[in-house]
């Protein structure tokens, strides 16, 4: 048996080198995000891709993943990590405050300095009493049997009033709390869900413009990055309907099961993710792909990013995320065309 300074020194040791491998990890965790490993990979986000492909809990996820975007914002936080001035919690608490107060690099910088060799209670005392913003209420759900959960959230008068309205519609001023949100949510759902397909006769399709638009917007404007090229043959893109059928619609989002289909080539990882899927063309539309659902594919919002990034190259894709908000704003196309310069 080794004896008690020797035993010290190695514990002290293998903190150093748990240390440095947080480190580690955090730089690695933006090359991933930088070059969009995550999604290549087959997860819909970097959180999905901490907590399901490397296997860590929900709440140490999210510490990571905010981590590492402080430490993109201020490099400083690598020292603090390597000499233990900060630990992972309180980096992922300055980020969260950062992120809230919308610090920019030389405050966030100055912010991080200060708070060296703080507790983790001292830290959010500090952080408290420099808000300017108030801070997120605190939302738990604890799993108490096999059954339930229990569910502790803050909310505003505002909501409770929505509570009290909800009870004096269904008639019962004691209907539990938990009904009333299962009702809320079933209704959410059963107004987003994507529409179960539906046999249609021929000729019974719809021109539903509504419907096509909404989906349309989320999607990268491939006419107009193509026209900023010049050449009279991508003119002809213009002129072509983008109007996807109900019934291919349909078709695409009762095979893709309400699921991102996107899938990693190498490991047949399935993406999966339910979260604001979109229409997604395997030949492009601007290369002549057509609105059939063999052509479809149901993506989440990171999958379809990613195709655009490997169909236009990250340059077009970051003018157009500038762009994004502002679709109908006119000087779209003088500026795609001016990216390219
Ligand atoms: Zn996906």
């Amino acid at each position: 048996m080794i004896g008690h300074e020797k035993l010290h020194e190695e514990t002290v040791m293998a903190a150093k080198r748990e240390k440095t491998s947080t480190l580690e990890l955090l730089n690695f965790l933006l090359q991933v995000e930088d070059r969009r490993t995550f999604a290549v990979v087959g997860y819909d986000s970097m959180f999905t891709y901490v907590r399901d492909g490397l296997g860590y809990s929900s709440a140490q996820a999210s510490e990571r993943v905010a981590a590492m975007r402080l430490l993109r914002k201020v490099p400083e936080v690598a020292d603090g990590l390597k000499d233990g001035s900060h630990t992972l919690t309180s980096v992922a608490k300055l980020a969260s405050h950062v992120r809230r107060e919308n610090l920019d690099r030389v405050a966030a910088t100055s912010l991080v300095l200060e708070t060296a060799n703080q507790t983790t209670e001292s830290l959010e005392k500090y952080l408290l009493g420099m808000a300017q913003v108030e801070p997120p209420k605190v939302e738990r759900s604890k799993i108490i049997s096999a059954e339930l959960t229990r569910l502790t959230i803050d909310v505003e008068e505002e909501f409770m009033n929505l509570v009290k309205r909800v009870r004096e519609l269904r008639g019962n001023p004691a209907l539990p709390l938990s009904e009333v949100f299962r009702h809320a949510m079933k209704e959410e759902i059963r107004k987003r869900e994507p529409k179960a397909p539906r046999e249609m006769k021929a000729g019974q399709v719809k021109d539903d413009a509504n419907e096509t638009v909404a989906e349309d917007e989320v999607r990268l404007p491939e006419s107009e990055l193509k026209q900023s090229g010049g050449s009279g043959v991508e003119f002809q893109s213009l002129k072509r309907s983008r109007y996807i059928s109900m019934r291919d619609r349909a078709k695409t989002h009762s095979r893709a099961n309400g699921e991102c289909e996107y899938f990693h080539p190498q490991t047949g990882k399935r993406c999966g993710s339910g979260f604001g899927l979109q229409m997604e063309h395997v030949v492009p539309f601007a290369k002549g792909g057509v609105n059939t659902a063999e052509n479809l594919r149901a993506y989440c919002p990171a999958h379809n990013q990613l195709s655009a990034v490997v169909e236009y190259g990250t340059e077009k894709m970051q003018g157009f995320h500038r762009l994004k908000k502002s679709p109908t704003s006119v000087p779209i196309r003088a500026r795609i065309a001016g990216g390219e310069a």
